[in-house]
């Protein structure tokens, strides 16, 4: 069988540069992180990537995230964008870039103790839940506060707050998703006035994926988590 390799970034499982660097382009123009997410995605794919310059990787899951950083270059900056069990914190504690999926008081705990054992300051966002649907994740404003309020936070020495991250709902309304990311830059803008004024680390608001990166930044997001957009086959 003869393979062209003029076909090879059409595969399902390798990126689209051409689509990458579009996007890409937008996400610099408007000061904006994109954080490639790579679940699913072979090694390879994330390698082609890195060497198009790209060096924001997104996983989902503890197991691919530390399978896919043990063969990579140290150089890539992992983001842990899915639900972390407290259990699994240990295997990623030594390198992970940025964890967006803070959702409760005892996984940060959890994160001060295996920071604190490997000599590192581990940046966080806290995830809070936007969407309609009642998803399983994700604080409530209340819910977040109560972390900010406790004691145990205040003790913690090892954990960075950088800001929030959020998920608007699967659904095709724009006006529904905006009026979510919305509330979700509101409610950032209080928590950095109340809790974290003069703290510059509090800089981040991670919102918008492939269907909806574009009202997010629009709305004030400053980091994207793109996946199918860079490696899905479709447009
Ligand atoms: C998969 C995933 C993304 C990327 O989704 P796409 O629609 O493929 O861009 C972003 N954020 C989280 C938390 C994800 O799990």
């Amino acid at each position: 069988m003869i393979i062209n390799p003029g076909n090879l970034n059409e595969s399902f499982d390798m990126p689209n540069v051409e689509r990458y660097k579009n996007i890409k382009e937008y996400c610099d123009r408007q000061g904006v992180t994109l954080v490639a997410v790579s679940k699913t995605k072979s090694a390879k794919a994330v390698e082609a990537l890195y060497k198009e310059g790209q060096l924001d990787f997104g996983e989902n899951k503890v197991q691919e995230l530390s399978n896919k950083a043990s063969g990579l270059p140290p150089g890539i900056r992992w983001h842990m964008i899915g639900h972390l069990q407290r259990n699994k914190v240990k295997y990623i504690a030594s390198f992970v870039h940025l964890i967006h999926s803070v959702d409760s008081l005892r996984l940060l705990k959890e994160i001060e103790k295996r920071a604190k054992a490997a000599g590192r300051i581990q940046d966080c966002l806290f995830e809070i839940h936007i969407a309609k649907e009642p998803g399983k994740f994700g604080l409530s404003a209340s819910g977040l506060r109560e972390i900010l309020e406790s004691e145990e936070f205040a003790n913690m020495e090892h954990v960075r707050i950088c800001g929030l991250m959020g998920m608007a709902s699967l659904t095709p309304d724009s006006e529904e998703i905006r009026k979510e990311f919305r509330g979700l830059r509101k409610l950032f803008e209080e928590i950095r006035e109340e809790y974290f004024k003069g703290d510059a680390h509090f800089k981040e608001l991670s919102m918008g994926m492939t269907t909806d990166y574009r009202l997010a930044i629009e709305e004030g997001s400053t980091m994207v988590r793109i996946g199918s957009a860079i490696f899905g086959p479709r447009a």
